[in-house]
């Protein structure tokens, strides 16, 4: 039986579940058999963006599941590339005709590209989204403590959640404590690092000691963190195993040997610098 998974409300009261599923580096073909497997597992938040081509992958999935649309929780993100004012709302259209939705859950400005320097301009084309119920959260991605106040400097809508690169070789506790601050959820992106935290010896002790994986290790301690997750996998047993994590709990100091994994390890590009 699928697990009932939790949800985090969010500053505008929509609850997210905590555990979604990531579709990165995933092709459209793929994806739809990925997504499948995923809601087959009992997955009800899927995360895509328009700059991973798989959106229409994703609606197929979404369209032949059988899952009623109010259970699903759908995310996706506006391309650097589509920044600006009018070219957000063009390109939000495009994205929803892809995922063949009426209105996508979370709508996220994927990078802050903060030398163009046009994120204020697509967050005014989001409020509106929002504002005529064509999203029901807005959010942002990659975002660093200075965008974020730039943001708000100029806006009463807070984004929902900043989804930000963070696992246990990069844990953003600064970043963290700015956004509960601020009422802002943390989404980790790659929350298993894309793999490269899985041999470390804490971890892999640490999963000896229940019978779990390394990756279930993980993924626990980020929901005892309170970060909402979303594990990629085109792998149908690794998809079941990275939901099955709901039966087990870290001690506090099981938490705290993971915290001293934190090394500023990125597998990503730094925010600062993507333009
Ligand atoms: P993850 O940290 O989720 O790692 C995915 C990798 O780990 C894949 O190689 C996968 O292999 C492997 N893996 C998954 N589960 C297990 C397991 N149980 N045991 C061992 N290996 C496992 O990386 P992602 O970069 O994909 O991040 C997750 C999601 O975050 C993305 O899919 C995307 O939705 C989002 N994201 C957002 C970004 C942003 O800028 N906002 C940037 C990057 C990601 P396999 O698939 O072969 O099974």
């Amino acid at each position: 039986m699928a697990p009932t998974i939790p949800t985090v409300t969010l500053n505008n009261g929509v609850q997210i579940p905590q555990l979604g599923f990531g579709v990165f580096q995933v092709s459209d073909e793929q994806t739809t058999a990925a997504v499948s497997a995923a809601l087959e597992a009992g997955y009800r938040s899927i995360d895509t963006a328009a700059i991973y081509g798989n959106e229409t992958g994703v609606g197929t999935a979404i369209a032949s599941s059988g899952v009623a649309r109010d259970e699903l929780f759908i995310t996706t993100k506006l391309w650097n590339a589509d920044q600006g004012y009018d070219a957000t709302l063009k390109a939000f259209d495009a994205s929803l005709a892809k995922l063949g939705l009426d209105y996508a859950d979370l709508y996220l400005i994927h990078w802050p590209t903060p030398a163009r320097d046009l994120y204020r301009e697509s967050w005014k084309a989001i409020e509106k989204l929002a504002t005529d119920g064509r999203i029901r959260a807005a959010g942002v991605s990659n975002f660093q403590p200075a965008h974020l106040k730039r943001l708000l400097d100029d806006t009463d809508l807070v984004p929902v959640v900043n989804q930000i690169e963070l696992h246990p070789g990069l844990q953003q506790n600064e970043l963290r404590a700015v956004h509960a601050d601020l009422g802002i959820a943390t989404e980790a992106w790659s929350p298993l690092a894309q793999g490269a935290v899985l041999g470390d010896e804490a971890i892999t002790t640490i999963a000896a000691t229940y019978g779990k994986s390394t990756a279930q290790v993980v993924l626990r301690w980020h929901l005892q963190l309170g970060n909402i997750v979303i594990p990629k996998s085109v792998t149908p047993a690794r998809i079941r195993e990275n939901l099955d994590v709901f039966d087990f709990a870290l001690t506090d100091d099981e938490m705290t040997a993971i915290a001293a994994l934190d090394r500023g390890l990125r597998t990503g590009p730094h925010p600062d610098e993507l333009n």
